[in-house]
């Protein structure tokens, strides 16, 4: 059995090791197929597929798209994607520069709140300056002893009705997955359980997106309670998606490491199924 992990972060977004160190602690942790999904940014595809090469994992070049549907934030992971392709490439950019201006209003409004130079805080925090996101901020915020963990920071700052949340607007569904499949990628919405829609929301953004030709959920990530996994693969099943499974790793000591989730229940079909890439590791492994 293969150990597949197709989410998690790396400095090039709000991640903490660089790209070459994830690929080999993922190694470390038993991971064979590891995608790098940054958020909204492919640049450090590079570094990590050398690094894949030198410990004979097998690297899926992914990203995972900022998306604004039905008045929320979701997350959309392009897998298989070709991080060269000139419309994504465009897409991905244009979402960083909007992050970028969010940053300073975020930091504006700490600053209102009593809590000054938070964004120059967060912009430091940050090793891709063009990739400033919250976590960089509830990183600074917890070593400048305003929360004591990454969770309090969140709940207390940063998010709806508290100091540091601004409300953004990201890019579209219609975007997102149009993108991704003009790359030749596959699109897949990420952690579903984390989004606060009501049944019938939920119903229709899996529509939705299965109607722009998105193909798969994420059922098991370190995002879902256990519990959760069997609802979300009789979701994937009843709207014809197939099944993804990653940690959403983003550092050591923050949540689960690369590839420690259970497997897919066995009803799922998997994302991965048919990938080219499957083979090649399994034959380069009885090799
Ligand atoms: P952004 O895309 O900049 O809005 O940041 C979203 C990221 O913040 C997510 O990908 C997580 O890494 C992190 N995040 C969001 N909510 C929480 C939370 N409650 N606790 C820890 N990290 C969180
Ligand atoms: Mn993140
Ligand atoms: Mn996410
Ligand atoms: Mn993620």
């Amino acid at each position: 059995m293969l150990n597949i992990d197709l989410h998690c972060h790396s400095d090039a977004s709000d991640g903490m090791l660089p790209p070459a160190e994830l690929v080999t602690r993922a190694a470390a942790c038993g991971v064979d197929v590891l995608a790098l999904t940054d958020h909204d940014e492919v640049a450090g595809l590079p570094a990590a597929r050398a690094a894949a090469e030198a410990v004979g994992l097998t690297l899926i070049a992914g990203v995972e798209i900022s998306v604004s549907w039905g008045g929320q934030t979701i997350h959309v992971v392009g897998l298989r994607i070709d991080p060269l392709h000139a419309e994504l490439a465009a897409g991905l950019e244009a979402i960083r520069l909007g992050r970028m201006e969010r940053a300073r209003r975020i930091g504006d409004d700490l600053a209102r709140a009593g809590i000054p130079g938070a964004f120059a805080g967060a912009y430091a925090c940050a090793a891709n300056k063009q990739m400033v996101g919250r976590t960089h901020f509830a990183r600074w915020l917890v070593a400048q002893g305003h929360a004591t963990d990454l969770r309090s920071a969140f709940r207390r700052f940063l998010t709806r009705g508290n100091p540091g949340y601004v409300p953004h607007e990201w890019t579209t569904l219609e975007n997102a997955v149009g993108w991704i499949r003009a790359s030749g990628g596959i699109a897949v919405i990420a952690h579903p359980g984390r989004y606060a829609f009501d049944t019938r929301t939920t119903h229709l953004l899996l529509d939705a997106f299965r109607t722009l030709g998105g193909e798969g959920i994420e059922v098991v990530t370190g995002s879902h309670h256990p519990s959760e996994y069997g609802k979300w693969a009789d979701l994937a099943r009843a709207f014809g998606l197939k099944a993804s499974r990653g940690t959403d790793f983003h550092a050591p000591g923050e949540g689960v490491e690369p590839g420690r989730v259970p497997a897919l229940p066995h009803y799922c079909r998997p994302v991965w199924q048919g990938w080219p890439e499957i083979d090649a590791h399994l034959s380069l492994s009885l090799a």
